[in-house]
């Protein structure tokens, strides 16, 4: 029994590549290469040497010691938001590139949603000298000027797309049209645990150096490599895969992952797949996502750009089916007020993302000796005018 991706990209009964014909070739060349290059000793110690020179790996594993006094229980935090460019999606960014070059490949296309991931895939590009088109929907790139402004200072192409409501699967779209039509010299990078086979096991390789710290930088500290529970949020469900990954057919290590409720399940403007979603297929894989009666995408709502995708990955929801994972939503209102909690106990101002993983504090209840490890995904800088705006700072 094990919760990682069978051969074929199954996650249980969830995964797969459901994929127009046109793309078969694009994710079969992948697919027939890309556990034998990431196994490579070349590729090892080029991703390896970047995510320490470059990243600033390995990030440090914190006792956070006032939130922990408060919700009396050993609190650990890892600091994915003192990585590079503020977040965990540089990992993934950093090991496609590598990937791509070893394909062959000489262009990079990209979608994103509040440009985040844009942002990391424009930095890489540049790091390598690699050409990047980012396809981003008409409506968010007028709602997220600072990243479209930091997209092209790194030298990245921002496409709009002009179709549909404007947004993230309106992107994705144009960036399925632009592989197909560019099938040998592109490659797509993907910003999640999302899509056809390889790329959700792919992509949980590349963020699973985040539990394989975990687990050395916790036996120096405590002594074991186990804490009791592993906490993180989930939008597409690339940081939690990496803060799960080693721990996955580990039962002793609880599994709980947090996802946004918005301002409430039952409201129509929520985010919380596991509980509002249905079977379904998304971006070219079966998974839990939020639909009409007829199956269309439902659009998703958070308060958190990051966290506002209407499915979650495949591994989730077999974690969640499975019974593996806890899944627990929590609201825009729960969440900021958690993001203020820990930049006034800690002296770290969170993703938006992150404080719903804060949250759960508040929900649930450990035991005084139980080791608690939070994924800390990102900074808060980048949401700062979202935090004034609410608390009228
Ligand atoms: C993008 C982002 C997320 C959500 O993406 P996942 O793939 O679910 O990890 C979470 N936290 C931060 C800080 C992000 O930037």
């Amino acid at each position: 029994m094990t919760y990682h991706a069978n051969e074929k990209g199954y996650y249980g009964e969830f995964g797969g590549a459901f994929i127009p014909e046109m793309l078969y070739p694009n994710t079969e060349e992948l697919r027939q290469n890309y556990i034998r290059i990431m196994e490579e000793p070349s590729f090892k110690e080029e991703f390896d040497q970047l995510l320490r020179d470059y990243v600033g790996r390995p990030t440090p594993l914190y006792f956070a010691e006032r939130l922990s006094k408060k919700y009396k229980a050993k609190l650990y935090l890892k600091r994915e938001d003192l990585c590079h460019t503020g977040a965990h999606k540089v990992n993934n960014t950093i090991g496609q590139i590598l990937m791509a070059k070893k394909l062959g490949k000489n262009r990079i296309i990209a979608e994103t949603g509040a440009g985040q991931h844009g942002v990391a895939t424009a930095t890489v590009c540049a790091l390598m000298g690699i050409d990047c088109v980012v396809y981003m929907g008409e409506i968010d790139i007028a709602r997220q000027a600072p990243n479209v402004a930091r997209m092209k200072m790194l030298g990245a192409e921002v496409r709009p797309a002009l179709s549909g409501s404007r947004t993230l699967k309106d992107a994705t779209n144009e960036a399925i049209r632009d592989w197909i039509n560019n099938p040998v010299d592109t490659h797509y990078i993907i910003g999640s645990v999302v899509g056809p086979h390889p790329y959700p096991d792919m992509v949980a390789r590349f963020q699973s150096v985040i539990s394989e710290e975990i687990k050395w930088q916790l036996k120096e500290k405590e002594g074991r490599e186990n804490p009791d529970y592993v906490v993180a949020c989930v939008g597409g469900g690339s940081n939690a895969a990496g803060a799960y990954y080693h721990y996955l057919d580990t039962p002793e290590v609880g599994i709980i992952a947090v996802e946004a409720a918005g301002k409430g399940i039952d409201t129509g403007e929520s985010a919380a797949t596991s509980a509002l979603g249905k079977e379904g297929i998304i971006h070219g894989s079966k998974t839990l996502l939020m639909q009409t009666a007829d199956g269309q995408i439902t659009e998703p709502y958070s308060i958190s750009a990051g966290l506002d995708y209407p499915g979650v990955g495949p591994m989730h929801a077999h974690l969640f089916r499975s019974g593996r994972g806890e899944f627990i939503s929590i609201t825009d209102d729960e969440a900021m007020i958690a993001g203020l909690e820990v930049s006034q106990l800690e002296g770290i101002i969170p993703a938006i993302e992150t404080s719903h993983a804060f949250a759960i504090l508040n929900h649930r209840k450990f035991k005084e000796d139980d080791i608690v490890v939070i994924n800390l995904s990102g900074r808060g800088d980048k949401d700062l005018n979202t935090y004034i705006d609410y608390f009228k700072l």
